[in-house]
């Protein structure tokens, strides 16, 4: 709850009270009982020769004062500006009626004082208005507070009041971050069960994913499902230009959420604030950098007994200071991928149940069409192709307006070149299936778990995910060459479809090239070159820190040209013994890289059957 507002409000108000009689006196100020009609200066005269005036004071330029009786408007009080006595003579030879405008009276002095105040005053609050977002006496503190919340937490405590209810059946094609939000929900539900063995709750649990693949939205899902309070912020309003506000706000926020215990802190757009930390030149230690840090001391400041979850999503996961993914703060992370074949139709169905569809219309084609795309994209799709179906003036969305849609929303997606044309995904299903081929057929290898042709961040165009089986800390030669073989096993696959090689390889080539120079040159395994350490590692941590980039070498001129020669030598066996192994399982090739382009996905039960290196056949779960 918030903290006891301060009373400063009733302080300013006095202030404006005090001012509005000051000007109000300076306004009516020397009328008396019967009213004051501001007169010409020749009426003034013309009373005066009638003897009509009874008293008057004269102050600057200005005469005020009564006459004997009332004038036609029933007022005696009367007003008006002197005009230069031989003007005033002239003019009333001619009977014209003068009179003048008062150039600096009392009022205007008067104005003159208080206006720049108070102009300064509403400038002021207004500028303090739009920074807090508030409204006159709306929200908490309301004008004043306005003025006095700066550094107040944003943060919006969402019930299922306030917001729509969303549940995980909104989110689909993310089974895995569900089934690790949906254990959270239940943790939060009954803290008794799963503290009976000692387990507690996670602190902090980092959603990671592209932009679109719904991170904000299960973070919606989680407000609605868990039933303890759930306050929704974003890593924006912790980042102001004063410094010290947004820490204070980042403490606000956890001093609120304690006192709701247990409870969810979501924190969308984590990069925002938590960029890594950097010295910055001109301020040294910046504001951002205080936020972050307010954010690290009080998510380790609650003890684990009290039960917070604090939730954040990003879609920029390596420019967050690694302070943050320490243990104890958001040391679990979810990735929300791009949905697969088979999500991308749970989307879909999600998305197309409330429109009007025509019967041919197939969620299995529209989620063939769309490799790649996010959740998003397929919300979007559904909207374009209803609105090509209204323009058409059907009845009904046809598959037609769906393709016209697919093709709309594609020519914006590959220019974001998120897409792959439909050469390039058959070269990435040869390649990524040449990775796990080659692993297959050379036992001992890590086993491979899920290969997939969906782009994920940026520069993969597939993975081949490999799950080393346990920590390794020695490697031998022969495992090395595997590594190396596997490494390479993707360019052999480029190569074995046609003549042309791609670009794809690139990174495979480095890691590759670094385990054959490490080989050669540290490790002493190369027979040629003997067991010399030719080459350390890269330095101690000082000599780094130092910029010891630069260190001599120290092999001669000949010895350079042996080692270049065996390094390429190694890369160049591991590459021919990677094809070796495709030729020898064209068939497996062919038909695991056809189940890659169909399904997109593969876990490692659906890879085809390979012949092992020495001649056996290796399926799948014996590798
Ligand atoms: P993110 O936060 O990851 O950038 P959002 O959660 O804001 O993405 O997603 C935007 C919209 O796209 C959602 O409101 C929803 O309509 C749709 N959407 C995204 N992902 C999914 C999904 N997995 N299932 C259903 N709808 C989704
Ligand atoms: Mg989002
Ligand atoms: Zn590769």
């Amino acid at each position: 709850m918030p903290a006891p507002r301060t009373k400063l409000p009733s302080f300013i108000w006095l202030i404006f009270l005090g001012l509005f009689l000051v000007t109000a006196l300076g306004l009516f100020g020397g009328g008396s009982g019967g009213g004051v009609t501001a007169i010409p200066y020749s009426q003034f005269q013309t009373y005066l020769e009638q003897g009509k005036v009874k008293q008057v004071t004269v102050s600057g330029d200005t005469i005020r004062g009564t006459l004997t009786e009332a004038m036609s408007d029933g007022h005696t009080g009367f007003t008006t500006v002197q005009v230069p006595p031989d003007l005033a003579a002239t003019l009333s030879k001619y009977k014209v009626e003068y009179g003048a405008v008062s150039t600096g009276g009392p009022l205007a002095t008067l104005l003159s004082w208080v206006l720049p105040p108070l102009l300064f005053v509403g400038v002021w609050m207004l500028a303090s208005r739009a920074m807090t977002g508030g409204g006159f006496g709306g929200g908490r503190g309301g004008f004043a507070g306005g003025l006095f919340s700066i550094g107040r937490s944003r943060a919006k405590l969402v019930t299922p009041e306030t917001e729509v209810q969303v549940t995980f059946e909104d989110v689909a094609g993310v089974d895995e971050a569900k089934a690790e939000l949906h254990e959270i929900v239940d943790f939060l539900k009954r803290p008794d069960e799963f503290g009976r063995l000692g387990a507690h709750i996670p602190r902090g649990i980092l959603l990671v994913g592209p932009p679109g693949t719904g991170k904000t939205l299960l973070a919606r899902a989680v407000a609605g499902e868990a039933g303890v309070p759930f306050y929704s912020t974003n890593g924006a309003e912790f980042v102001e230009m004063f410094v010290g506000v947004g820490a204070a706000r980042v403490r606000d926020l956890f001093e609120q959420a304690r006192s709701t215990a247990p409870c969810i802190i979501f924190i969308d757009e984590l990069d925002a604030l938590g960029r890594a930390r950097g010295v910055s030149p001109v301020t040294g230690q910046d504001e951002k950098e205080q936020t972050l840090n307010q954010l690290l001391a009080e998510m380790d400041g609650f003890d684990r007994s009290v039960a917070i979850v604090v939730l954040a999503a990003t879609n920029r996961p390596e420019i967050l200071d690694p302070a943050l993914l320490r243990a104890g703060r958001f040391d679990r992370q979810v990735l929300v991928d791009r949905p697969d074949k088979k999500g991308r139709v749970d989307v879909l169905r999600i998305h197309l149940a409330k429109l009007k569809l025509a019967p041919d219309v197939s969620l299995d084609d529209i989620a063939g069409l769309t490799p790649g795309f996010t959740g998003a994209d397929l919300a979007n799709l559904a909207n374009e192709a209803a609105v090509l179906a209204t323009r058409r003036g059907a009845e009904s969305i046809a598959m037609q307006d769906f393709t016209g849609a697919v093709e709309r929303i594609v020519a914006g997606l590959e220019k974001k070149s998120r897409i792959l044309i439909p050469k390039e995904r058959r070269i990435v299903a040869y390649h990524e299936m040449g990775h796990a081929l080659v692993a297959l057929a050379i036992p001992g290898t890590d086993p491979i778990q899920k290969v997939s042709i969906i782009p994920r961040g940026i520069g993969a165009l597939g993975y081949t995910l490999q799950r080393p089986v346990d920590d390794r800390f020695l490697m031998g030669r022969q495992e090395l060459e595997d590594k190396m073989a596997v490494l390479l096993g993707g360019r052999a696959a480029e190569m074995l479809l046609g003549d042309d090689v791609s670009t794809g390889a690139a990174d495979d080539l480095a890691k590759a090239t670094d385990i054959a120079r490490g080989m050669v040159l540290r490790f002493g395994m190369d027979a040629k070159l003997g067991p010399v350490a030719w080459d350390t590692e890269p330095g101690h941590f000082l000599e780094q820190q130092q910029g010891a980039y630069w260190r001599p070498r120290r092999f001669s001129d000949e010895t350079a040209h042996e080692i270049d020669r065996a390094v390429r030598a190694r890369l160049e066996g591991a590459l021919d013994r990677a094809v070796g192994i495709l030729r020898a399982n064209r068939d497996a090739l062919d038909a695991g890289a056809g189940a890659l382009l169909a399904r997109e996905t593969l876990s490692a039960e659906d890879l085809p059957a390979v012949r092992g290196e020495e001649g056996r056949t290796v399926s799948p779960e014996s590798a």
